[in-house]
């Protein structure tokens, strides 16, 4: 009956047996299932009969709902009520053309809307967790959506807990339960049932779906899934949808709102000036002033922005950094600094042995790779030295959980590349591997872990005793020991300093070094725990190369040439870490400090000495937290990675918490804005080109797009002030804002990165988006662009061009202007002369021919005509419309080439000099 109760549950609470209150054998057998899992079959069908193990999605907002909301604006709002009014007063198509405009502009925006939706969901499905569970007797991985009653999950600290389950089996356990209960200090958990009308914050025997496990390891088998789960009944929803918004959105959207009050007193001031002293009729007054509004407010600029941040994020993810939160991709164009760990992200995390050294001698051990083969011999001394670091070989064999497989002649660790590199030693020292597992079976262990750096397993002997096997840090280990192998292979006296000094030279040569003990233990301890390892005997030491990653060498280069400092925080010994700096050339001249170190230091003096260190060695997770404040004290903004439980803390103060994709723990993702799949430090460099990029962007679009509705507003506002007659109708006006913001400013939100982007300084966060530099060129641009219109306006009447003549040429000039600036505009900080610059990207190429296509047929088809009152334009005319564009590039281009040279604006100082700027350029 205990299956069945999966969908009771969500009708009724008291369907469910008292888990918790059944010994752990009534538990499997109603569940009808076993400590070694269900069979692959009975999952499947138990998922058909349960549905998957995910909470039920929020009902979705109706799309007529949505693409209403876009009509909530008050702007749009005063637009339509124009509209309304030039029906009553049966201007029936000036009515239509506002009509359409608006629909237009909803549509679009519900379209933009949808698409930065779309991104971000794809985002979410990229991260979906999965769960090791067993199943036909094997330890598999399954995502946590396929989970069903009965399965038995295998958790390790930093595992969310994917479903309501009992507990088998646990070791070291405390779950952080404080989601469901509030309780910030994690629960001791046992196996043992309790008392039925224990609350669930008392169950000790229960863990629930959402709860973090804090430390340890355990095994439990899944009771409810889904809906049925405690958190699925509160019905809310963890780790809950982020909504779409980012500090600069909310910078964009406030000066949005101040624009457009700005903007309406302009106008009414404008529309009172019209009527009262220029005697135009109100109602056209009122058109072209609200049409004048409609040209000014930037109302587009939030859509565009969002979609160049999603755009910015799928860049991101196909060079596997993967985005949680929105904001990071700005963050990350303005890092200053990145701390990154060392094995795995700088390195390959692919191990070899290449060095065991006991007291009877050092012992060389050839081949590459996990491939078992490769001479294993003594370099110095003799046959002593090969028997003796045979023994250092059993040790690492059995303190060990990975596995090596074949696969189609490549050898592959399963687990730790470090153990396993351990495995392909043994073998290579002509140990029998199973055979000495089958000889010491496991009884118990201490997990490893960063905070203690070693550890323990027990194992059987057959004479009744127990075997204890440590590896870990060499000075951890050797502080363990009470005594040391000899040559000979009896007991003698520790001597650390001897051993030290071994550690010391072969780190200097950049090998990571594992101390290695063991112990005889006349029976097997009850309650084995941490303090059972003690009064080792110390066997000797291994040396393990881990080549850094070639790319990681090159991107640690191009961050360097982005005024981004990078140092390395690893838990690796001091000697090891400053080598693997040097040879990835992370400084000059790599400075280390290891954890004990910094300890002693106050927090006043620290922000000093962490400035000035590349690399921290023998640090553990606590040192992290404080690392990240020093640096933010500094006012830098800090990337910081991380992969354990321990470091959620400081991937949440930093400015940009990394996950690792791979090893990284259920926790340390949760913590973080963005998520490496590939764990590789150049998918960080990468991630930052990109983020700079978009913000470059994101500043192109906002510097098109205010001069360009500043140029159109002035035009007519200056023409309704000095009293001359419009140079635009008010359905003209709104027909250029319609065809440009759908098509030109769009297209910037696709820019490639410009050359040299990682050759800049990073940009500091506290500055406006709105810089002097963007100031002076809405003036500059708004004021040539009047000039233009005029000049077209007045020689076509000179020309004895008829009115409507002279008005569809001022509305092509405007298109052609606006194009012109476009190209300008996509360099901000280089020249647009160059080959790239011309021919453009396809989106500008698209935005462009879309402009082009429009703008003929508004000059040339008749229904347009009828509509805008526009007429065909000749071919002479024609021809210098395109040439005003022309001359508004050169003389942009001009004016930046003039600024670059006076030092005029900050933001123009540091822009690399395009012909020196080659190797910016990555893709
Ligand atoms: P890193 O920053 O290089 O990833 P870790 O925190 O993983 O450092 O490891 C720190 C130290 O702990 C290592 O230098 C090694 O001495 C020890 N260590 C790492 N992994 C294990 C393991 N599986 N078993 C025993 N000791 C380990
Ligand atoms: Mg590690």
């Amino acid at each position: 009956m205990g299956i069945n109760a999966g969908h009771a549950q969500v009708v009724s609470t008291s369907a469910a047996p008292d888990w918790h209150a059944l010994p752990v054998n009534a538990v499997l057998d109603m569940l009808d299932t076993s400590a070694q899992g269900l069979r692959g079959e009975t999952a499947q069908a138990r998922l058909a009969a349960h549905g998957p193990n995910a909470l039920p999605a929020m009902r979705p907002v109706p799309a007529w709902r949505r693409f209403l909301r876009h009509f909530n604006d008050p702007l749009i709002l005063f637009l339509l009520a124009a509209a309304l009014v030039a029906l009553l007063l049966q201007h029936v198509v000036d009515a239509a053309v506002i009509a359409v405009v608006v629909l237009i502009n909803a549509i679009v925006g519900y379209i933009q809307e949808g698409r930065a939706e779309q991104a971000m969901s794809a985002l979410r499905a990229m991260l979906s967790a999965n769960a090791h569970v067993q199943r036909d007797g094997a330890r598999i991985e399954v995502p946590v959506t396929g989970l069903v009653p009965g399965d038995v999950v295998l958790l390790e600290a930093g595992d969310r807990v994917p479903a309501d389950a009992r507990l088998l089996r646990g070791r070291g356990l405390r779950i952080d339960e404080s989601v469901l209960t509030g309780e910030s200090v994690p629960a001791d958990k046992t196996s043992e049932p309790v008392a039925a009308d224990a609350d669930l914050a008392t169950r000790a025997s229960m863990l629930y779906s959402g709860t973090l496990v804090a430390s340890g390891q355990a095994s439990v088998v899944v009771v409810a899934t889904g809906a049925a789960t405690e958190v699925g009944r509160i019905g809310t929803l963890l780790g809950g949808v982020q909504a779409i918004t980012t500090p600069l959105l909310a910078q964009i959207g406030q000066f949005g709102r101040r624009f457009t009050l700005l903007a309406l007193v302009l106008a009414a001031a404008l529309f009172a000036s019209a009527v009262l002293w220029r005697d135009y009729a109100w109602l056209d007054a009122l058109m072209i002033v609200v049409a004048l509004a409609v040209g000014l407010v930037p109302e587009g600029l939030p859509a565009v922005i969002t979609i160049t941040l999603a755009l910015g994020v799928r860049r991101m993810a196909t060079r596997n950094a993967i985005i949680r939160r929105l904001p990071a991709v700005e963050t990350l164009g303005a890092t200053t600094v990145i701390c990154t760990d060392k094995t795995g992200t700088l390195t390959r995390n692919e191990m070899t042995v290449r060095l065991v050294c006991t007291a009877a001698g050092a012992v060389q051990v050839e081949g590459s790779g996990y491939a078992p083969e490769g001479a294993f011999g003594p370099a110095t001394g003799a046959e002593a030295a090969r028997t003796a670091a045979e023994g250092v070989a059993r040790i690492g064999a059995l303190c060990n959980d990975a596995r090596l497989q074949d696969v189609d002649g490549a050898w592959q660790v399963d687990g730790d590349p470090m153990e396993g590199a351990l495995l392909a030693l043994a073998f290579k020292a002509g140990v029998d591997v199973s055979a000495l597992h089958a000889r010491h079976p496991r009884l118990d262990e201490v997990p490893f872990d960063a905070g203690y750096r070693f550890m323990a397993t027990l194992h059987a002997e057959p004479d009744g005793g127990a075997l204890l096997c440590v590896k870990g840090a060499p000075e951890q280990v050797l502080a363990l020991s009470r005594g040391q192998l000899d040559a000979e292979g009896s007991l003698q006296s520790l001597q650390p300093e001897a051993w030290q000094q071994a550690v010391d030279a072969a780190g200097a040569q950049g090998q990571r070094v594992l101390g290695f003990a063991q112990a005889r233990l006349p029976q097997v301890p009850p309650g084995f725990g941490l303090s059972d390892v003690s009064d080792l005997v110390f066997a000797g030491i291994a040396g393990f190369i881990d080549p850094p990653r070639e790319e990681a060498r090159r991107a640690v280069a191009e961050c360097r040439a982005a005024g981004i400092a990078v140092k390395m925080i690893t838990g690796d010994h001091a000697a090891t870490a400053q080598a693997i700096a040097r040879q990835l050339e992370i400084a000059d001249a790599p400075t280390v400090v290891t954890g004990r170190a910094l300890e002693s230091v106050s927090d006043a003096a620290l922000p000093a000495l962490v400035e000035r260190t590349d690399v921290f060695a023998r640090s553990s997770p606590e040192h992290k937290l404080r690392i990240v404040r020093a640096l933010q004290s500094l006012g830098h903004t800090a990337a910081m990675t991380g992969d354990g439980v321990n470091d959620a803390p400081s991937l949440k103060q930093a400015d940009i918490g990394i996950a690792m994709g791979h090893k990284g723990t259920e926790a340390a993702k949760e913590a973080s804005e963005m998520v490496l799949a590939d764990d590789n430090f150049a998918s960080i460099a990468a991630a930052v080109h990109e983020g700079r990029a978009v913000y470059d962007n994101i500043r192109k679009v906002v510097a098109w797009t205010l001069p360009t509705n500043g140029g159109e507003a002035l035009t007519v506002a200056l023409a309704i002030v000095l009293g001359w007659s419009l140079p635009m109708t008010a359905p003209q006006i709104l027909w250029i804002n319609m065809v440009l913001t759908i098509t030109l400013g769009l297209a910037l939100a696709f820019e490639p990165p410009e050359l040299g982007v990682m050759q800049r300084r990073p940009r500091r966060r506290s500055a406006a988006l709105i810089s002097p530099f963007m100031l002076w060129r809405i003036v500059l641009v708004s004021l040539l662009f009047s000039v233009g219109a005029f000049g077209i306006f007045g020689w076509a009447q000179q020309r004895g061009l008829d009115m409507d003549t002279a008005r569809t040429m001022v509305v092509n000039v405007f298109c052609v202007m606006e194009i012109a600036y476009l190209f300008s505009v996509r360099y901000l900080h280089g020249s647009a002369f160059t080959w790239r610059g011309l021919v453009g990207t396809p989106a500008v190429l698209w935005a462009v021919a879309g402009v082009v296509v429009a703008q003929l047929a508004f000059t040339y088809l008749p229904w347009m005509h009828l509509l805008f009152d526009s007429r065909p334009v000749p071919w002479l005319e024609g021809g210098v419309i395109v040439l005003v564009g022309v001359a508004l590039l050169v003389v942009l281009e001009c004016e930046k080439w003039v600024l670059r040279r006076l030092d005029v604006f900050e933001e123009l100082k540091h822009a690399p000099d395009p012909s020196v700027a080659r190797t910016g350029e990555t893709r």
